[in-house]
């Protein structure tokens, strides 16, 4: 069974916990309202790359889909020419396959219904619900109205079928200037609803389409072309988020004018926010323009090309999104809570190794010179299905600069002047004396060791207080090792005004004298483990055969934890 089988059995054994959009469903099932069917939709933009916002509409999309044996359309949007690209329409679909989800073959692009779109803005015209309009953006802005004002009609709004007609048909050949004319359904500019207000069907924009190319010089707006590609679909529940709860009237509106053979029913949820991240495509596009990252699937990116290149597996998303669960309230998730899923699923399937990032030689003067042990090391004491490998141990090693103080401070337990702590795997070992460089740099420590205290052996009860990690200078590789940090300095980025004030100039440190244990000299893109001590990692599509590049995908520290048991506590 490969990966991907696997997570996908894993996905349709899982029991989805109820919520009120599944509740809808069930109820409209129970009722056969339609016939028993259940189609829902996936409806990207190909204007950007997703992200995790994206992962909770597709694994609610998809898994109701799934859980009802109905069937879940992937269909890109791909209405405004101008923003959209093919890079955008094939990252999307390898997105969506790596989340766990499959359209089968209903893929579809809302552009393969500019045809039947047109046909109905005729109807509509014909029907004297749409006419073309003569204002022009800013002309129409202030006929609109406000929130508290009504809207005024347009002095084209009285234009006879006959005339609307032979302009629309004017416009779609091509023979208006961009902006110069509209196609608006005739609607109540009086309507407290603004978007009732007599809302653009129909824009001028020649541009070639990705698709289409040069066969259409008009545009469908997205209020008129969603409802109706749902409809020609034959969607039963068009399930998006929140904000467009206020454009429900104007997506019953259409279906109802044009009399279309189904008539989805729209269901609105809370879109997934989480602290100390960005969500609107525009922005992260921003981002990479702009090179305040190195891609979109930089691994600071909320993207899913990010957070997979960062090391995240798509079951962690997956359960984020379920665990956040959907509401009818906007809400903001904790971003410590993502993590925590990552860690939760890379402690069961990530095996331990070694690696010194910051590296302080030891040298062990009583070892044999030119002798390597070969010890044996778990590879997850969570699964012991993963078995032990060898490590080699010599003469002169490595540890963590940090894991280690000429003058502890209380409280430090770790190696220092005439302190005995134990090596992962190998024995005790004590610090006799330190070498500096001229400067008053530490450069080396010297220790001796107690033969008698090999793990595993019959003195390993002797108590020290600090275990520390290691590699063997010999026959450890080199590595590079980029540790990230949040990408902002503040929970909510969204609402700085400017989000290039609010970077953070650390969130991404690369530490390039890091050294790893040798069973990782053939590792290969994308694996992932945890190095013992410091976090969990995964090998970066930068590396090389003998230059290494590890992603930290994120630290052993658990603040979600720590902030589960507070909450618990205050219960
Ligand atoms: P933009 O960021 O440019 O406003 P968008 O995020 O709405 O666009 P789309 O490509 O239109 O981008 O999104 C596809 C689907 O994903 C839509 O149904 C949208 O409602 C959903 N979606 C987008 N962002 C989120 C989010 N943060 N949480 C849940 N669903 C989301
Ligand atoms: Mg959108």
């Amino acid at each position: 069974m490969n990966d991907a089988t696997r997570e996908r059995r894993e996905i349709t054994e899982a029991p989805a916990a109820s919520d009120f959009i599944r509740d809808i469903v069930a109820a409209d099932n129970k009722s056969n309202k339609h016939g028993g069917r259940v189609v829902t939709r996936f409806p990207p933009e190909p204007n950007g790359y997703l992200h995790i916002g994206h992962a909770k509409s597709i694994c609610l999309n998809f898994g109701i889909a799934r859980e009802n044996h109905g069937v879940c359309h992937l269909r890109f949007d791909d209405t405004n020419p101008t923003k959209e690209e093919v890079e955008y329409v094939e990252s999307i679909q390898a997105d969506v396959r790596w989340l766990g989800f499959d359209w089968d073959d209903k893929k579809f692009y809302a552009s393969d219904y500019f045809a039947q779109l047109y046909q109905y803005a005729e109807q509509l015209i014909q029907d004297d619900k749409a006419y073309v309009c003569d204002l022009s953006a800013d002309e129409m802005r202030a006929y609109r109205g406000t929130l508290t004002e009504p809207g005024k009609n347009s002095p084209y709004r009285d234009r006879s079928v006959t005339e609307n007609l032979d302009l629309f048909r004017r416009m779609r050949a091509g023979e208006f200037s961009e902006g110069s004319r509209t196609l608006r359904a005739k609607i109540d500019m009086a309507s407290p609803n603004i978007n009732m207000r007599d809302p653009v069907m129909y824009r001028i924009l020649k541009a070639t389409h990705h698709r289409t190319g040069d066969m259409w010089c008009i545009y469908p707006m997205y209020d008129y072309a969603h409802c109706v590609s749902d409809a020609i679909e034959g969607i039963t529940h068009s399930i998006c988020t929140l904000e467009f709860e206020d454009h429900r009237p104007l997506y019953d509106w259409f279906l109802d004018e044009l009399r279309t053979p189904h008539h989805p029913q729209q269901i609105e949820f809370a879109r997934l926010n989480l602290t100390y991240t960005l969500m609107s495509k525009r922005k992260l596009l921003q981002l990479v323009r702009d090179n305040h990252v190195r891609g979109w699937d930089d691994p600071r990116m909320p993207t899913l090309q990010g957070l997979r290149r960062r090391g995240y597996t798509s079951e962690a998303i997956r359960n984020l999104c379920e665990r956040v669960g959907v509401a009818k309230r906007n809400s903001t998730v904790d971003v410590a809570m993502l993590e925590h899923e990552i860690r939760e699923d890379l402690n069961k399937r990530a095996p331990r190794v070694m690696a010194v990032l910051q590296p302080l030689k030891v040298v062990i003067d009583n070892y044999p010179e030119g002798q390597v042990e070969q010890l044996d090391a778990v590879n997850n004491p969570e699964d012991s299905s993963m078995g032990t490998r060898k490590i080699p141990f010599s003469r002169v090693l490595y540890i963590e600069q940090d894991d280690f103080r000429e003058d502890p401070p209380k409280k430090f337990f770790r190696l220092a002047p005439g302190r005995e702590v134990r090596l992962r795997y190998a024995y005790l070992i004590k610090c006799e004396r330190i070498v500096k460089n001229e400067r008053g740099g530490i450069v080396e420590v010297h220790c001796t060791y107690d033969p008698e205290t090999r793990s595993g052996g019959a003195a390993e009860t002797r108590k020290v207080k600090a275990t520390l990690h290691w590699v063997s200078a010999a026959q450890a590789v080199p590595a590079e090792v980029r540790l990230y940090e949040q990408l902002f300095t503040v929970p909510d980025p969204g609402a700085a005004d400017d989000f290039t004030t609010v970077l953070n100039p650390n969130s991404i440190t690369v530490l390039t004298s890091c050294y790893v244990e040798p069973s990782l000299a053939t590792t290969t893109n994308g694996a992932r483990y945890q190095f013992e001590r410091q976090g969990y990692f995964c090998v970066d599509p930068d590396s090389a055969p003998g230059k290494l590049v590890f992603n930290r995908t994120v630290t052993l520290k658990d603040a979600w934890a720590k902030i589960e048991k507070a909450q618990k506590g205050t219960e």
